[in-house]
Formats: C-alpha cells, structure tokens, sequence
C-alpha cells in the first residue's frame, strides 16, 4: 500500500470524507485581544506589518484594535483600514456612541460591538440594569449599521448570564441589524460539552444568523472550546497567533487552523489559510511582542516537531508519517530535528555523528 493510502486509512476513511467541508471564516483577533495581553503594545507600523502577514495568509477578518482607546491606537486601525487589505476589517467599541464615533471614522468594514451581559457584571462593573445594557446594545447596533458597517454584537461574560436574558439581547440586535452574534467566554470558565449545549441551546432560539464563539485559555480549553462551538454550528472563533490575548490568552490561530486541517475527517471544515505562513507569523509575534512561546507550544514551539526518545527517532528517521500528523513544513518550519537525550537510541546517534 503507497504512504498516502496509509495515511488516507488512518485519517479520511471515516465517513465524512465524502462530504464538502463547510468554509469557515477565520476570524483574528491578535490585533484586539492579542494586543491586549499584559506587557504588549504593538506601535501602528508594527500593526501594518502584522496584519499584512495576515493578508498574507489568507486570513478573512481581523479585529484591529479599539480606536477610542486613543489617537495612536485610532492611527493604527485607520493605517489597516487603507491598506487595501483583502481582508474585512473590524474594529472593536463597547455600546457607547464615541467608542462607535471612533470606528466609523476610521473607515473599518465591521464593528464589534461589546456589553457585558451577567447580572454579575451589570452589578458590580457596569452598574446598570438589564434594561439598560439592551437598550444601549441596540441604540449602539443601529447606529453603526446606519453609518454602514456591518455589525458583531458581543456579550461578554455569556456563561455567568441568564440564557433567556442573553437570547433576547441577540434578537433585540438582529432586528436592530446586527449580522452576526458573538457568545464571548469572557473570564474562560467553560468546556467543550457546556459550548455545545450553549451554542445549540441559542441556535434554537434565534433565527438563522451567524453565531461565533469567542473563548479564552483560562482552563487552557480555549482551542477545544472554538471547535466544540463550530461543531455545534457555529460560523467560526476568534483566534490570535501564538494564543496571546487577556490573562491565558485566546485561542490560537494555528493551533485551530492545523487541527481542521488536519483532521478534515471528523470536522469537516475548510479554512483559507495558507498554514505554510503559521510559523513565520509566530516568529515575526514573538520578535514583536517579546513573548518567547513555550517550547512545548503546539505547532510553533521548539519542540513540537522534535524527537528525543530513541523509539520515535528511529521511526521518524524511517518515515516521519510513524510519528508526525503533520509536516513541520506545512507550517512553515524548516524541518523536524532529533534531540540527542537521554532516551536516544542508536539510530539517530549514527544518522547525527
Ligand atoms: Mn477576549
């Protein structure tokens, strides 16, 4: 049997091969939430250059910052506004008319639009009532819209809110012309099982709209939260190279890009992600943020096509199929290495001296 039959054996064959896999969005967030991770701050031309990496890659949608926060920062989502990237721009604002003010003039594509939504939150942080919050997230959805852009409205802290209270705040947006909900795992308390049940419970309550999960790495579930969430049905998560963003960091980017790549089987979607970039974005990160990623890091770190124990070195020198579900050049990494230790065998000691 040829190496591609082996592989198509353990990988394809399971029944869903035959089925088109659904295109779904990627949406970036390395210049919002990613920019948001304690000790970052991108300077405007820094912010060019990362989202014309993403460009690049193929990326369709990125949040790039929030405009009100200041000039500088207003500066750069302008600069990516105009820099007649392929890619639909968005900005981000809370339901205030200037952070809106502040997208608009920048001349973005989309706007996502955030209030928080738990009892919890409207008590302690926003000190206002349930009625409130929806009258501003709608005021706020429909101005943008009018000033023509196209709307995400966000919820943050869904999962500590009531679910009857976060639906009707989606349908009070969608009619105000809202196109896209966003179930916002704010504090990162979720798991796969609950994201399912969640985004299946509004998908039932709501008309047909595009729903996204956005989920953060508190539990380190950020990656199986964003999946669980597209197979409940939703369009696609928010992501951020090297999972930077608040506290544990966001989902990321390549980690979601390679797993439904790679296991196109069992979750039958497609990206348009050129994932020979995955790496080189990762570095061209770490050079700007100053943040190393783990050596262990999945699909970018050091290791994560490094072989030590003499078992797998011998079969990797063999064929890299016996112990790679990926080639490290289909993330753009220049190749896979054996690390002499403890566990070598003889093998890799001949092939290295
Ligand atoms: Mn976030």
């Amino acid at each position: 049997m040829s190496d591609e039959a082996l592989v198509h054996n353990y990988i394809v064959e399971r029944g869903l091969a035959a089925n088109l896999p659904q295109k779904i969005v990627i949406w970036d967030e390395t210049l919002r939430d990613g920019e948001q991770t304690p000790g970052v701050a991108f300077t405007p031309e820094e912010k060019v250059s990362i989202a014309t990496l993403l460009d690049d890659m193929g990326v369709p949608l990125m949040d790039v910052g929030i405009p009100v926060v200041s000039k500088e920062e207003a500066r750069g989502v302008k600069l990516i506004a105009n820099a007649g990237l392929d890619a639909s721009i968005m900005a981000a604002a809370r339901a205030v008319r200037k952070d809106v003010e502040a997208c608009v003039e920048c001349g973005v594509d989309e706007i996502a639009i955030f209030i928080a939504c738990s009892d919890l939150h409207l008590k302690y942080k926003l000190n206002m009532t349930r009625e409130q919050v929806k009258e501003a997230a709608v005021r706020e959805t429909e101005y943008a819209k009018d000033h023509g852009l196209r709307v995400s409205f966000v919820t943050e802290d869904t999962f500590r809110a009531d679910l009857d209270y976060v639906v009707d705040l989606y349908n009070a947006c969608i009619q105000a012309g809202a196109s896209r909900a966003v179930i916002c795992d704010t504090v990162g308390v979720m798991t796969p099982i609950g994201i399912r049940w969640f985004v299946e419970q509004v998908t039932a309550r709501l008309p047909r709209i595009q729903l996204s999960f956005h989920g953060h790495n508190d539990f380190g579930l950020a990656v199986a939260n964003s999946l669980a969430a597209v197979e409940a049905g939703a369009e696609q998560g928010p992501v951020t190279g090297n999972g930077i963003g608040e506290r544990a960091g966001n989902a990321a980017l390549e980690e979601v890009a390679m797993a439904l790549l790679v296991r196109r089987d069992v979750e039958p979607y497609h990206t348009e992600i050129h994932t020979e970039e995955l790496y080189p974005a990762s570095q061209m990160l770490i050079r700007l943020t100053g943040m190393i990623v783990q050596r262990n890091k999945a699909i970018v770190g050091r290791n994560a096509f490094a072989h030590e124990a003499g078992i797998h070195q011998d079969g990797v020198l063999k064929h890299a199929i016996t112990y790679e579900i990926m080639s490290p050049e289909a993330v753009g990494m220049p190749s896979n290495h054996i690390v002499l230790g403890k566990h070598s065998g003889r093998h890799a000691l001949a092939k290295l001296y």
